[in-house]
């Protein structure tokens, strides 16, 4: 089975502050990018590709934008685009039912162990899925002055993560069609669920977190600490 993955990597990262994006900020002696990719090649794809920002001149600097799996894709203006440039970059080369796996660049401790369940539920699947993690606060729905106007029943919410992994040839038609509609789908199995279909959910561990804010990184820091021990003691959280 041939697996690609795709990282979008051309977020401003305006939430964090600052100015350099947040996959470049560092993080446990390197930098957030560098703990993604190298988490998804140990998974041995045929090849990765991330996406970056047309002005990003620190993407070219690093060794591991010049590894040979790596390769690298125009960003968009939104995370639809940036993620429909990476597959066209693939185009010839990756089969319709090729899998792809689409990372954030931004969640740097995704367990390879989730990755590896999420591959294994879905590789008979003929849609695809998320690992994703049921929510666990009480969710609030609020009015714009920020009065909560009601509670929602979080029997069946989920929270979406990545990786998301569709096949090549319908994540491809997927996004052409939600871009062409004008939606700006905030994830890849949005799009898919706009053309009909129900991809499924696989548990993930919620430290797989998303760097949005600056406290992030610090939390961050400790789960890839507290992984590193569980690892050295026990062999799990990988
Ligand atoms: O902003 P947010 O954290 O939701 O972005 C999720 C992912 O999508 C990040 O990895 C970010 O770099 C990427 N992205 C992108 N192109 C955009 C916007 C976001 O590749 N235009």
């Amino acid at each position: 089975m041939k697996i690609w993955f795709v990282v979008p990597a051309a977020g401003s990262g305006r939430r964090l502050g600052g100015d350099i994006p947040k996959q470049y900020l560092a993080l446990a002696g390197k930098r957030v990018v560098e703990h993604t990719l190298e988490r998804l090649l140990t998974l041995a794809p045929a090849g990765a590709v991330v996406a970056v920002s047309a002005g990003d001149t620190l993407w070219p600097t690093l060794a591991i934008s010049r590894h040979p799996l790596v390769r690298t894709a125009a960003g968009g203006a939104e995370r639809a685009d940036s993620v429909a440039n990476a597959l066209a970059l693939l185009a010839g080369e990756a089969a319709g039912d090729d899998w792809v796996l689409v990372h954030d660049v931004a969640r740097p401790c995704v367990r390879v162990a989730d990755i590896e369940l999420l591959i294994q539920r879905l590789e008979n699947s003929p849609v695809g899925g998320i690992l994703a993690a049921p929510v666990s606060d009480t969710l609030k729905r609020v009015s714009a002055t920020r009065a909560i106007e009601g509670t929602e029943d979080r029997s069946r919410l989920w929270a979406a993560m990545t990786p998301q992994m569709f096949r090549y040839g319908l994540l491809t038609r997927a996004l052409a069609a939600a871009l062409d509609q004008g939606s700006k789908p905030t994830d890849e199995a949005m799009a898919v669920e706009l053309l009909g279909y129900s991809p499924l959910v696989v548990e993930g561990h919620r430290d797989n977190i998303k760097i949005t804010r600056r406290e992030d990184l610090a939390i961050a820091e400790t789960i890839l600490h507290w992984q590193q021990r569980q690892r050295t003691t026990s062999g799990v959280a990988e």
